[in-house]
């Protein structure tokens, strides 16, 4: 066992088992021994690889939909362009230097913040925005940002926060807890937490015993603190993440390391755990604070907006063996059987502002 799991297996074998979040947010955030604190996830050499890091025309195109959102929304001159869990800061760059260039009116007074809870990526983000043009300010939370309208984006960050598991046994929704085995290793147990009926979607009474049905309160949470602002400020918020656009049942919980799925239970710390991002339950928390929200996949959106005219025009300058790697770059984001369906996109903005559209909603 490594000393994240042991102290994991401490506190277990001292209060009890553990919820799976409590477990999630042990293993990506302890502050010593957290996959997020210590490890370098991002690229070929790591664990994953995310749609910034295969091409800068995610980017491109994501600034330019934040761009016609500020435009929709009046050009407010004090806006804030800001990202939610920034990685290696790749999208901000690709965003900043868009927006330097469609955009001036905008850059001339906005501030361009990054929220990020890692203090090592913060300083990885640092190091990739030097001189990447306007004035960056980082924040740890969202509730530092400028009280101004806010025109965010977030790209991997729900899968990345803790989500709550519960498994139907004998009729009711028990939570999924982790406890200790006769070896001394992780299992899975069932907990005495029940869930209510009203926050089941349709179908749960005749599902079979053993069935896992997921929620996120911290993922809603943060959606929370975006949409209360963006309700009160304006601006818009749009987001990426693998996960589905209706409610499901079943475990999405998983590890990845090194571009494989690994054991969740194999090395705490050592490899990324994440879930299935419940987009429907996302925009009802929008919803619920007056905003409306849309919902697309990553292929609708990227191809509404433009990608393959993008790419064609990044083509033209380029030799074959370059027009090669867009080409590839291209599929990789947007093909159905890699990124482009698994991958979905949600916008949120104030309800009345008209535009801009999200391509491919429906
Ligand atoms: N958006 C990046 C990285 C995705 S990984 C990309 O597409 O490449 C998830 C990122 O979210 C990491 O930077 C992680 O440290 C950060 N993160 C996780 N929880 C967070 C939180 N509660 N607040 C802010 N950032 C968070």
């Amino acid at each position: 066992m490594n000393s994240l799991a042991e102290r994991i297996a401490g506190q277990i074998r001292a209060a009890g088992p553990l919820s799976v979040a409590d477990y999630m947010a042990m293993c990506l955030f302890d502050p010593e021994d957290g996959y997020y604190t210590n490890r370098e996830p991002f690229g070929a050499a790591g664990d994953f690889v995310t749609a910034p890091e295969v091409s800068q025309m995610f980017g491109e195109l994501v600034a330019v939909w934040l761009c016609e959102a500020w435009r929709a929304a009046g050009c407010p001159p004090e806006a804030t362009v800001a990202e939610v869990g920034p990685g290696r800061g790749t999208l901000m760059k690709d965003m900043a230097r868009t927006l330097r260039r469609i955009a001036p009116d905008l850059c001339a007074g906005a501030d361009f913040a990054l929220v990020e809870a890692s203090p090592r990526l913060a300083a990885v983000q640092r190091a990739t925005l030097a001189g990447a043009g306007p004035d960056f300010t980082w924040h740890d939370t969202l509730d530092s940002l400028p009280d101004a309208p806010l025109f965010i984006v977030g790209n991997e960050i729900f899968d990345a926060l803790p989500l709550r598991q519960f498994v139907k046994r004998d009729g009711r929704w028990l939570e999924r807890a982790i406890g200790l085995g006769d070896n001394g290793g992780f299992i899975f147990g069932i907990g005495t937490a029940t869930l209510a009926a009203d926050a089941l979607p349709p179908g749960a009474a005749s599902k079979p015993d053993g069935t896992v049905f997921e929620i996120a309160p911290v993922r809603e949470a943060m959606m929370a603190m975006i949409g209360a602002r963006i309700a009160r400020r304006g601006g818009a918020g749009i987001f990426f993440d693998y996960g589905h656009l209706a409610p499901g049942f079943g475990d999405t919980f998983q590890a990845v390391r090194r571009h494989r799925g690994a054991d969740v239970f194999g090395d705490p710390g050592q490899a990324d755990l994440t879930s299935h991002v419940d987009f429907a339950a996302l925009a009802r928390v929008a919803q619920a604070h007056g905003l409306q929200a849309e919902m697309s996949t990553q292929a609708e959106f990227l191809l509404g907006m433009g990608l393959l005219e993008r790419a064609g025009r990044l083509g033209q300058a380029a030799d074959e063996t370059a027009r090669e790697k867009i080409a590839s770059e291209v599929e990789r984001l947007a093909g159905p059987d890699q990124m482009g369906d698994l991958f979905k996109v949600l916008a949120v903005l104030p309800t009345g502002v008209d535009a801009p559209p999200l391509p491919g909603a429906s």
